[in-house]
């Protein structure tokens, strides 16, 4: 079987549009994809600096791979940071995966752990936790995006940009609506450029599927094992949900996420809010007390 645009032998066969790709071609059908998600949203700007944040997963490490290419030829850098939770054994194989890969590339790299930051490893966090309500992803995740805003004001970085896929963003979306939490979808809007600091996500309309055949193909080395805590949480389950739908109507996916960038760009301007500051730490926020410190406080009152 031919590549659909060369001579070359097809490698990856893209169900949803019908392309046979050589790896080439794929690899820059990609990088392509990838720098119209950023101009469509405004997403990098010239002179900024990004950091990016790499886990030593596939699709943190395929972002660097691409961000770093366009660096090259646009203005703009990167630097590289990464969120160390404290799960014993399972970040080190990334750390040593991420050191020699930024080293390759001639990229500055940092590492900031939770530990450090909120006094607390994921580890302890989840001990003292008072329930399972609080799932490990939820405070991970709130956890994790505090710990970058913090990284990226060291760093010097006025843009923060995180691998999510698309995928993701449908799991995401469906965690949400399954939650009735409707805020936060509007905070979806891919569009923040507004900000002042700015959280972008250059993948969000690619599929995950895609991502893991260019790390392959590019002979990317990633992490493999995952997160002992992953399972946890309705995301696994709704991942296998829509994987399934989509093998039965490719393309499905990418109809949803069209229909979920209407509805949170319009809920985002429908929820706009005035911001306060946290009266504990100064961070936005919405209410009286950031999220983060709702957990870090409520955390530490079970334990004392
Ligand atoms: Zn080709
Ligand atoms: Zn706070």
């Amino acid at each position: 079987m031919k590549c659909y645009r060369c001579d070359n032998e097809a490698a990856y066969s893209r169900k949803y549009s019908g392309e046979n790709l050589c790896s080439k071609c794929f690899s820059s059908s990609i990088i392509r994809k990838t720098a119209k998600t950023i101009s469509k949203f405004k997403m990098i700007k010239n002179g900024d600096l990004v950091c990016v944040a790499v886990s030593g997963g596939k699709d943190s490490l395929a972002l660097l791979h691409i961000l770093d290419k366009m660096s090259k030829t646009h203005n703009f850098q990167i630097k590289v940071i990464t969120i160390d939770e404290g799960i014993p054994g399972y970040r080190n194989e990334a750390l040593e995966i991420i050191k020699s890969f930024c080293s390759e590339l001639k990229i500055e790299h940092k590492i900031f752990s939770y530990k450090e930051l909120f006094e607390l490893t994921i580890e302890e966090a989840l001990q003292i936790r008072e329930n399972e309500k609080m799932s490990s992803c939820s405070i991970c995740g709130t956890f994790r995006r505090r710990a970058m805003d913090h990284a990226a004001k060291e760093v010097g970085a006025n843009v923060i940009a995180t691998a999510h896929n698309l995928d993701d963003t449908l799991q995401t979306f469906l965690i949400n609506m399954t939650s009735g939490d409707t805020t936060k979808i509007g905070w979806m809007d891919p569009d923040t450029s507004e900000k002042t600091l700015r959280k972008i996500k250059p993948f969000c309309e690619i599929y995950e599927s895609e991502i893991v055949f260019y790390a392959f193909t590019n002979k990317i080395p990633f992490q493999t094992e995952p997160c002992p805590y992953m399972n946890e949480g309705i995301r696994t389950e709704i991942r296998e949900f829509l994987n399934s739908l989509e093998n039965k109507h490719a393309g499905i996916k990418n109809n949803l996420y069209n229909s979920v960038l209407r509805i949170s760009q319009n809920l985002r301007i429908a929820s706009f809010k005035e911001t306060n500051s946290c009266e504990n730490c100064g961070n936005d926020c919405t209410g009286k007390i950031c999220s983060v410190c709702k957990i870090v406080l409520k955390l530490k009152a079970n334990h004392s």
